[in-house]
């Protein structure tokens, strides 16, 4: 199965994506992760990434295509994959297009967490406690939420159209989405 999950910041994607893709035994590829790792390891894509993330805006389309071709193009994706936080604009939408009918591996779905924009705001101000992110204050919060508006929301409708797009309701215990996301995967 090829799974593509959005959703806003801070509505248990991340979570939800590790959970997942272990229970469909499918590698889970969070380009959040990848560039964190980077930037963590100070490599020259990490420098590049953190002068982006510490704001709250995108890593450019450019730098994000290349590493997310690169990784799809590893044997471990060839039963499928679950990605997670990618594409997150039309010209992603674009280049995973490409990248996926050079593969012949079609996406199979697509989902989105919904969540309350409030209770968001709450439960990343507290990761940001547990975890000191450095991109979770609440001013970077605030423009990350806004940049999912503007640039990454529009995406469901074109999924939509394609007839790929399942929403699931984020807010409840990390089980319940689980297995509201499952349940949804399987039907
Ligand atoms: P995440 O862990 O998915 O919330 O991603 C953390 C940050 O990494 C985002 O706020 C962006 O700065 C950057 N990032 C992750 N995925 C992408 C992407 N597909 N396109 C551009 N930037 C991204």
């Amino acid at each position: 199965m090829r799974i593509v999950l959005m959703g806003p910041p801070g509505a248990g994607k991340g979570t939800q994506a590790a959970v997942v893709a272990k229970e469909l035994n499918i590698p889970h590829i969070s380009t959040g992760e990848i560039f964190r790792a980077n930037v963590g390891a100070g490599t020259e894509l990490g420098v590049e990434a953190k002068k982006y993330m510490d704001k709250g805006e995108y890593v450019p389309d450019s730098v994000t295509n290349a590493m997310v071709a690169d990784r799809l193009a590893q044997p471990d994706t060839e039963n499928g994959f679950l990605l997670d936080g990618y594409p997150r604009t039309l010209e992603q939408v674009g280049e995973l297009d490409v990248i996926l009918v050079g593969l012949g591996t079609p996406l199979d779905k697509v989902v989105e967490i919904t969540a309350n924009t409030e209770e968001v705001i709450a439960r990343l101000l507290n990761r940001a406690k547990l975890e000191g992110r450095a991109d979770d204050t609440e001013e970077v919060i605030r423009r990350r939420m806004e940049v999912y508006a503007e640039q990454t929301e529009p995406l469901t409708a074109v999924y939509r159209e394609e007839g790929k797009l399942i929403q699931v309701d984020g807010m409840g215990s990390v089980e319940d989405v689980t297995a509201r996301l499952l349940s949804a995967l399987s039907a």
